[in-house]
């Protein structure tokens, strides 16, 4: 465990703090970047999320695939399930999700279900990313902003694999 080392054992015990006040996208895919770090100090894959609803962050968390043993535990995932259980609400049509790397098709299709109302992403995922579908994929109401704090996204995930490389 690294300096971010918070240990988050189970797929639904994120911590959930009550941040209030206006911000912009900046500001909270920060706050995301800073999951995806804790993705990293727990060597799964660097990826982040938060889920914002009328200025408050409701859910946070961070890539568990390799810690949960499941593929499926992509941070969005459980972001979106813990928004879910924290707003007692199973659509999330005032909520904004911010993720570090552009969502996969399967996180794009539970963001449908959700009905999110508008996503934010840093980095592009050429080869993973739910764009490849083009924008069909999620509800025709969620609003996309793609690219936001894009460098800072993309090498956190270039650092990770760089140090996977240097290890083998
Ligand atoms: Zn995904």
């Amino acid at each position: 465990m690294g300096r971010y080392g918070i240990g988050y054992h189970a797929k639904y015990q994120n911590e959930v703090k009550m941040e209030p006040g206006t911000h912009n996208d900046e500001h909270y895919m920060k706050e995301a970047i800073r999951q995806a770090r804790y993705s990293f100090d727990h060597n799964e894959i660097p990826v982040g999320c938060v889920i914002v609803c009328k200025n408050r962050i409701v859910a946070k968390a961070y890539n568990q695939i390799e810690m949960l043993n499941d593929a499926t535990a992509h941070a969005e995932m459980i972001a979106l399930t813990s928004a879910f259980n924290y707003l007692g609400a199973k659509y999330l049509t005032d909520c904004t999700l911010y993720v570090t790397l552009e969502p996969c098709m399967m996180c794009a299709g539970a963001m449908h279900w959700a009905q999110i109302g508008k996503l934010v992403y840093g980095a592009s995922d050429p080869k993973k990313g739910f764009s490849q579908l083009g924008q069909g994929i999620l509800h025709p109401k969620t609003e996309v902003i793609s690219n936001i704090l894009e460098l800072e996204c993309k090498q956190i995930i270039d650092r990770f694999f760089i140090s996977l490389r240097d290890q083998n």
